[in-house]
């Protein structure tokens, strides 16, 4: 069976590898000339397989008005004449719910589990070179009511099979030393033995070289325009450069899913919500911490990842929009200034902005998704886990393939 999958992000590649495995005639297709070049290029680099809790709960409709009026914030809003975004919107606030966040802490952390059991049996066959490691993650509360509520989520996720700690500021500060200069700044954090990181770049890249190896076809700078139909099954993908026939299709496009996928009747809650990275050389290891670090105050996350340190931020609902706001870049290096001085050379750091393809309940869509084909899949809408989730998403694609 020839299966084309639609978009080389890091969801794509790991879904064409994990078809290839199975034996299936893989096509991966991206208008891009290289994989991994949109979403998936320097996001904050964490396989972050205990911290899933969606977007949408009570505890974030509650911050939401504080959130969009505060200086500065890391959320932003911007109202656009766009019927997706409002619809969009809706789904969200309608998904705010103590039940609903329970119920998808539930769900992702099983996807997580299958994530990391699937990506750690692929990189043990493959040896690949992605700067993993598995360096932990502390989360700090700068205040005692989000430590009592990440307490209550670590006792949750306890009942789940979740492994984690809480911290108050000393044993955070003798976890870090790096961290001991503003302990006071801290109520306390929570200690995630178990996370990793790595480089989702690097990750795509070995993804799809692996992928060739095994006898998938790469097809690289070639847009998806339509989808041949006859009768309820896609018979061929059209590109800018011409036809490719095809016994099934994949739509893993990112925050492009919804258009593909509207083409083949399928409808796709989907929207950007986007963020920016910066990557600076590390000059002084000892001054940096050894984990990663999510600072919950100023809503960034801060990655060692090889020689560098990677540091992530903001959600912004602004549209497809990829230009890149200095006031943001300056946010992050000051933050890495406030957490970590001298440990990083901040003269000229590599800045990025990406979107996190969102669905209303942070649940990603895979499998079947309505429309008219019968032989259209679609694996799309990871928004911020999707380094975390592809693995784990590909594996449950394919068996549902
Ligand atoms: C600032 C930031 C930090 C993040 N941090 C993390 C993190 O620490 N951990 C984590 O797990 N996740 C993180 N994420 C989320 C993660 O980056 C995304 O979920 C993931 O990259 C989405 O991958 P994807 O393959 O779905 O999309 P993409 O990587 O965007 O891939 C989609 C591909 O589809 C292609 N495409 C689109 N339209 C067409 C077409 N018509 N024809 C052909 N090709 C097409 C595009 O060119 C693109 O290459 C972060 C995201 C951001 C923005």
């Amino acid at each position: 069976m020839r299966v084309m999958v639609v978009g080389a992000g890091i969801v794509g590649c790991s879904t064409a590898y994990a078809l290839q495995r199975q034996g299936y005639q893989v096509t991966l297709l991206d208008a891009q000339v290289e994989v991994g070049r949109m979403s998936s290029y320097a996001n904050g680099a964490q396989l972050s397989y205990s911290y899933v809790e969606p977007l949408a709960s009570d505890a974030t409709l509650r911050a939401l008005p504080g959130l969009l009026l505060a200086k500065d914030s890391a959320l932003k809003f911007s109202p656009r004449w766009d019927t997706q975004q409002w619809a969009w919107g809706i789904q969200f606030l309608a998904a705010c719910t103590r039940s609903q966040a329970q119920n998808g802490t539930r769900q992702l952390l099983e996807l997580a589990a299958l994530s990391r059991r699937t990506l750690e049996s692929w990189m043990e066959e493959e040896h690949w070179s992605i700067d993993f490691a598995r360096n932990g993650k502390l989360v700090l509360c700068r205040d005692e009511a989000t430590l009592r509520r990440q307490e209550a989520q670590v006792a949750l996720q306890a009942k789940l099979g979740s492994s984690q700690e809480v911290l108050n500021a000393k044993q955070c500060a003798e976890r870090e030393p790096a961290l001991s200069h503003i302990a006071n700044s801290f109520a306390g954090g929570i200690w995630t033995e178990s996370e990793c990181v790595a480089n989702p770049y690097l990750l795509c890249q070995q993804l799809a070289n692996s992928f060739v190896e095994r006898g998938g076809k790469l097809a690289l700078g070639q847009k998806v325009t339509a989808f041949e139909r006859q009768a309820n099954r896609v018979q061929a993908v059209h590109t800018e450069q011409g036809s490719l026939p095809c016994d099934a299709v994949v739509i893993a496009a990112g925050v492009a899913s919804p258009r593909l996928g509207a083409m083949l009747g399928m409808k796709l809650p989907i929207y950007p919500i986007k963020g920016y990275s910066i990557t600076v050389p590390v000059i002084n290891a000892e001054k940096l911490a050894r984990c990663s670090i999510t600072d919950l105050g100023l809503k960034t996350v801060f990655a060692p990842l090889g020689q560098h340190l990677r540091v992530a931020a903001a959600a912004e609902i602004v549209g497809e929009d990829l230009h890149i706001d200095p006031k943001r870049i300056a946010q992050m290096l000051h933050a890495v200034n406030e957490l970590f001085p001298g440990a990083c050379d901040l003269s000229a750091p590599q800045t990025w902005a990406g979107l996190r393809p969102a669905t209303p309940n942070s649940l990603p869509i895979i499998g079947q998704a309505g429309g008219w084909a019968s032989n259209a899949w679609a694996n799309a809408g990871q928004g911020a886990l999707g380094l975390t989730l592809a693995a784990g998403s590909a594996a449950r694609l394919a068996s549902a393939l």
